[in-house]
């Protein structure tokens, strides 16, 4: 879609309320681009993720469900990047970022479950990475042999 024609559907949709608009929280961070501004930002669409406008990150529901997805898909992983609130998300059908998020930043949150406390949450992610770890090991391991 034509650059302007999105701005122009994006502009409408926060006239009639239906944008779910929030501040993202890596803009919030001091010296950020746009630092200050609030409720500019937007999720939008790509393909089946919601994605934050400002940043680029995730949905944190959506996030959720890909972690979910590492631990019974081999052919979905994620790893922690230099940046230890970066976690970059590899599924087979996400090629680029048309097709959806490539990237979860953590300032955006975490899911809770039911009754579920912090150390819940960390355990998740860190199984998530534990098994895509596993996993490239096993690809490395057959490079090599
Ligand atoms: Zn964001």
């Amino acid at each position: 879609m034509k650059i302007r024609i999105r701005l122009f559907l994006i502009w409408i949709q926060r006239q009639l309320g239906i944008l779910d608009t929030h501040t993202c929280p890596r803009r919030s961070e001091p010296g950020q681009f746009g630092h200050g501004i609030e409720n500019e930002d937007y999720w939008y669409r790509r393909k089946k993720d919601r994605t934050c406008s400002y940043c680029g990150s995730m949905h944190p529901e959506d996030f959720n469900q890909v972690l979910l997805r590492v631990i019974t898909d081999p052919a979905c992983t994620i790893d922690i990047s230099d940046k230890p609130y970066k976690i970059y998300i590899n599924r087979p059908e996400v090629h680029n970022s048309d097709d959806g998020a490539l990237k979860y930043y953590t300032q955006h949150g975490i899911v809770f479950w039911e009754n579920e406390v912090i150390g819940g949450v960390d355990r998740r992610i860190h199984a998530a990475v534990t098994v895509s770890n596993e996993r490239f090991k096993k690809i490395l391991e057959k490079r090599h042999n």
